[in-house]
């Protein structure tokens, strides 16, 4: 497989064209942005990680029947995957309040919901990545109707999967943010990263935070969590 240009830098990640039109190489970074860019910084360590973590995830939703865009993991950053075009959501699912969530009601981080909530964000930087509803979606014609039951039906599975997954590393699953591509023939597969970038993580004894929050909020230790996180992922995997 060989590497060819950069296609695109995000915030995160680097994306290169290969030799094979259907495959990309996604680079993970340790810079590490929030509040939509307005908040800079790096992670020591953290692209390793996104790699490894978001690698050995989607393996397992792969074999549990969950479609993703993996394809081999290359490097330490470096990781083949199936190029997709990228359906421009952000499809949050929440177990806990947290985050925008307890911001937007007025209530405490903590509330363990009777059942999983599925929301979307419009990916559009200019705009601030706004909460999308599902007729809006598809005034806009983002996805069809068909596309998003797959994609709700898919986040649905990732959910359940996931926080078994991490109350088996006594880690809580609060909530997380995935994306979904397109392969060439329409077909939609879960894309992006799953690592603790995207997800919130909470020491399931503690409560404590063991994610981006930590950055975000600059509670110190980020490092340090990062480190945790995939220690007990490895610990689960051995
Ligand atoms: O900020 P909010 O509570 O809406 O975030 C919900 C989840 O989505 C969190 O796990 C957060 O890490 C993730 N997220 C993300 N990228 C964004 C916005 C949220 O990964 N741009």
């Amino acid at each position: 497989m060989e590497k060819w240009e950069q296609l695109y830098e995000g915030k995160a990640k680097k994306v290169f064209a290969t030799d094979d039109p259907a495959l990309l190489i996604v680079s993970y970074k340790d810079d590490a942005t929030a509040f939509n860019g307005k908040k800079k910084g790096s992670i020591a360590g953290k692209g390793v990680i996104n790699n490894r973590m978001s690698n050995r995830l989607m393996q397992r939703l792969e074999a549990a029947g969950v479609p993703t865009h993996f394809v081999e993991e290359l490097s330490e950053r470096e990781t083949l995957v199936k190029k997709v075009s990228i359906v421009p959501l952000e499809v949050i699912v929440r177990n806990v309040s947290a985050g925008s969530f307890a911001k937007r009601y007025g209530v405490e981080e903590g509330i363990v919901f009777p059942s999983p909530t599925v929301e979307f964000s419009y990916k559009n930087d200019a705009l601030d990545d706004p909460l999308i509803c599902l007729p809006h979606i598809f005034a806009l014609g983002l996805a069809t109707k068909e596309e998003m039951a797959t994609i709700i039906d898919c986040a649905l599975r990732v959910n359940a999967f996931l926080k078994e997954f991490w109350a088996a590393c006594s880690v809580t699953l609060v909530d997380f943010k995935i994306e979904f591509g397109r392969l060439a023939d329409g077909t939609i597969i879960l894309a992006d990263e799953i690592s603790p970038d995207t997800c919130r993580l909470w020491d399931a004894v503690t409560g404590e935070k063991l994610d981006k929050d930590r950055f975000r909020r600059d509670l110190g230790g980020v490092e340090e969590a990062y480190a945790e996180i995939m220690r007990r992922l490895l610990d689960h995997d051995a």
